[in-house]
């Protein structure tokens, strides 16, 4: 039996990550939960996976709770009980699905217990990417990407390739006989949309994808398209290779979940349904496989598959990413930070969608780079980014 902690059980992931679970619950104990609003669901999640520990982000939160969960669970608070149950002796695999920034250290907790780490928090890895891969390599933890692209490209790697880990007698980590990445990507639901239209969508509207059900803040990212490009970041860490080697491919039906082209013109492709369970699955059991509840692919269902080359006019943001993923440094959480920061506020309806480019476009243009030494100094970049996007949606509305 392995125990499993699951940061972010309420949302998406997490939903669904204990579905994969509920499974297979003579592999699985789940140790703890956390939830930070939909108390209601993450009370009976503890009823139904009755786990050790349960985090909720503050005493009220816990006030809510306390009275309706089953005997034996201790209640938790905030970053610290998330850190506690992330490193805790019990867990030998954490879930990190918190969405944004909040899921840093937790997560970084995790990965310095040498936890087996299943990551879904992008924001995490694009925030602090070079000390999250030092202290993956460090503490001996085992990385496994969640998000689909980079469990498909982790499949379509040489047998053995580990994410972080430095290559023997080399000292450098890199992917013999691999020519590029190609991360795909649906195109969200604006993808046929008259870019002139654009400023006019609401945010349920972005938050219909065709092909996934997901959080709204992964929703807008979607629709905007920077979700690629943090996910084009999150690829050179986890890959450990340049933005050069990573290329963006629209593909409609999210059949095609990522390839790997090699240096003799072999290309490898991860193809399944749009769901999931898939990837967690397959992290969750790695290196063996189990049954996740996805239905068989019926490629003849399908007739055809569509690719087409991203349109920067429409999708600004995957050029912001991208001179973030060149210039490093703090400059990708600077663009983490800006991009929550106008994702909130569009879900608010305080800016409308296109100005989502603007603001963080307006951030990274009076940011100066410079490379974070410590978890500290990625957090202070992140504080200074949010000041200054919100300055920014200030000077808006005026
Ligand atoms: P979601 O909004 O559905 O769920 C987020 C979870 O984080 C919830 O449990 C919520 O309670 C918790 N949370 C939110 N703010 C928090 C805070 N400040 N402190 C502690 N906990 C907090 O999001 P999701 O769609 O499940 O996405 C989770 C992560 O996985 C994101 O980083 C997203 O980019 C990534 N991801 C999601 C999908 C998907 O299909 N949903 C796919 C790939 C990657
Ligand atoms: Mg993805």
């Amino acid at each position: 039996m392995e125990g499993i902690s699951v940061l972010g059980s309420t949302g998406s992931i997490g939903v669904s990550t204990l579905e994969v679970v509920a499974r297979h619950l003579d592999k699985y104990r789940v140790i703890a939960l956390s939830g930070y609003s939909r108390l209601d669901r993450l009370v009976e999640q503890c009823r139904r996976f009755q786990p050790r520990f349960v985090v909720v982000p503050d005493r009220e939160a816990a006030a809510t709770i306390e009275s309706k969960l089953p005997q034996g669970v201790d209640v938790l608070l905030g970053t610290g009980g998330l850190s506690m149950i992330a490193s805790h002796e019990q867990t030998d695999i954490i879930m990190a699905a918190i969405v944004g920034a909040a899921g840093l250290v937790p997560t970084l907790a995790a990965v310095r217990a040498g936890k087996k780490v299943l990551l879904a928090n992008k924001e995490a890895l694009v925030m602090a990417g070079p000390l999250f891969m030092e202290t993956v390599r460090t503490c001996g933890a085992t990385l496994l990407p969640i998000d689909s692209e980079h469990n498909a490209i982790f499949q379509c790697l040489p047998q053995g390739f580990v994410c972080g880990e430095l290559r023997a007698g080399t000292g450098q980590p890199s992917i013999p006989g691999v020519r590029k990445l190609l991360l795909s990507g649906s195109g969200g639901p604006f993808r046929e949309t008259p870019v002139a239209h654009l400023s006019e969508v609401t945010p349920d509207q972005a938050c219909t994808h065709p092909n996934w059900r997901m959080g709204r803040k992964i929703s807008v990212d979607s629709a905007t398209m920077m979700n690629k490009g943090l996910e084009l970041i999150e690829a050179c860490w986890l890959f450990d290779v340049p933005e050069t080697a990573i290329e963006i491919v629209i593909h409609p039906e999210s059949i095609v979940h990522s390839l790997v082209e090699y240096t003799d013109g072999s290309v490898l492709a991860q193809l399944g349904n749009p769901d999931m369970r898939t990837p967690i699955a397959h992290a969750l059991a790695w290196p063996e496989r189990i049954e996740s509840g996805v239905a068989s692919l019926d490629l003849a269902a399908l007739g055809s598959l569509r690719f087409e080359a991203p349109n920067i006019q429409r999708f600004p943001c995957l050029g912001l990413a991208r001179a973030a993923a060149k210039a490093r440094g703090d400059a990708p959480a600077a663009l983490n930070a800006a991009n929550e920061v106008a994702v909130a506020a569009f879900l608010d309806q305080r800016l409308p969608f296109t100005g989502i480019s603007e603001i963080v476009d307006g951030v990274m243009q009076g940011w100066t780079v410079s490379e974070p030494a410590c978890l500290e100094a990625v957090q202070e970049a992140d504080v200074r980014a949010r000041d200054s996007a919100r300055r920014r949606l200030g000077q808006r509305v005026q």
